[in-house]
């Protein structure tokens, strides 16, 4: 793909350098970003690159200097790719990377920078990979993404996440959905779900949620009123369009914490004012993170192998990738989209 163009195209089987493993693509997650990408008149990438940072598959063979794999491993690919040897690095946090921070907006990966999961095969480094056992890499692709952003984002507010605290979680698509699950298996918080879409709402339930709202002009009040006028002690909002971010800030508790996943252009006007109209209440954190760190991608892969965490798939072959991406688009995706080549 290049800046508004996103299209099929023949290239060779590339060859794994040192320190790189050349994955059989089992599965490849179509995200919310690939349609954010796909439509950015210019990115901070070199074109023409292959989408999806969200793939699964099999080892299939590996340059110099790569020890301990075995061919037809099932790994999970990470979808950012830091330099592996700065301080961030060394400490597992490559979605942190320091020679991205000083080079970049974003910390690049696959389909974010270099030639990414859409396709049959993949070249990655070695270090990217994630040992998946016995999970099937089509169903295990969107744990690359919807389950490890989420997952991080989660941990970042783990002493927010009380026995008797409410969580709003906006949002409940691709990354919402297993935000859910998540938090259902490592919380005993009351989960509500908010989304525009009412179907995405009523499977929500199966996904954790004790309670459903619709996001429209009267979600705050409603949310407002569930939780005896005081607000959610954390709001994920998985949207990021100024709707879900003013809906947000109207319903994160007095101390809270709002938790900005969604990169959906909204912007959110922070006052330092008292009282300040329209502001963030006293003590509110706000966190924009990126991305998820080794220890979320273990975690989510344990979680999976548990059984308590499983993306609602909707499996499409490869050569469909261009209209399932405008599906993605247009919201007629529930769940997650899999590319199987
Ligand atoms: P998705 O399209 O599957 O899900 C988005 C959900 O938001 C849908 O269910 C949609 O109905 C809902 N929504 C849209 N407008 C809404 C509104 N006004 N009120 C309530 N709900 C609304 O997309 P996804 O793949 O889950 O990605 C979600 C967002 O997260 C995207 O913006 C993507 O770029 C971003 N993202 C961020 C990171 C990160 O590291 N920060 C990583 C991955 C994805
Ligand atoms: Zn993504
Ligand atoms: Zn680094």
């Amino acid at each position: 793909m290049a800046p508004g163009r996103f299209e099929m195209q023949d290239i060779d089987v590339p060859e794994p350098g040192p320190g790189e493993v050349l994955v059989r693509v089992g599965g490849a997650g179509l995200c919310g970003s690939d349609v954010h990408i796909v439509h950015m008149k210019s990115a901070p990438f070199p074109f023409p690159m292959t989408l999806g940072h969200e793939t699964a598959g099999v080892v299939e063979k590996w340059g110099s200097g790569v020890k301990g794999l075995e061919r037809g491993q099932r790994v999970l690919v990470a979808g950012i790719w830091g330099c592996g040897q700065c301080r961030a690095c060394l400490e597992g946090r490559e979605n942190a990377c320091e020679y991205w921070a000083r080079r970049s907006p974003v910390p690049l990966g696959p389909g974010l920078g270099f030639n990414g999961g859409m396709a049959e095969f993949m070249v990655a480094p070695a270090r990217s990979l994630y040992q998946l056992g016995d999970l099937d890499p089509v169903q295990a692709a969107p744990l690359g993404d919807a389950g490890v952003t989420p997952c991080h984002a989660i941990n970042l507010v783990r002493s927010h996440l009380r026995g008797d605290a409410t969580v709003v979680v906006i949002g409940v698509g691709g990354l919402g959905h297993m935000a859910l699950q998540i938090l259902r298996a490592t919380t005993a918080c009351r989960l509500i779900a908010v989304d525009t879409d009412a179907g995405r709402l009523n499977a929500s339930r199966a996904h954790g949620a004790d309670d459903t709202v619709l996001s429209d002009a009267h979600a705050a009040a409603t949310l407002l009123q569930m939780t005896g006028g005081l607000g959610a002690q954390v709001v994920f909002d998985f949207a990021g369009v100024s709707p879900t971010l003013a809906l947000a800030n109207a319903v994160v508790a007095t101390y809270g914490a709002l938790v900005m996943v969604g990169l959906g252009t909204g912007s959110l006007s922070v006052v330092a004012d008292a009282p300040p109209a329209g502001a963030p209440k006293w003590g509110v954190t706000l966190i924009r993170p990126y991305g998820a760190t080794s220890r979320d991608i273990f975690e989510v892969i344990g979680l999976a192998q548990q059984g308590k965490l499983k993306a609602d798939l909707e499996r499409h072959p490869l050569s469909e990738a261009p209209g399932v991406l405008t599906a993605l688009a247009e919201g007629k995706v529930r769940g997650r989209a899999v590319l199987v080549p």
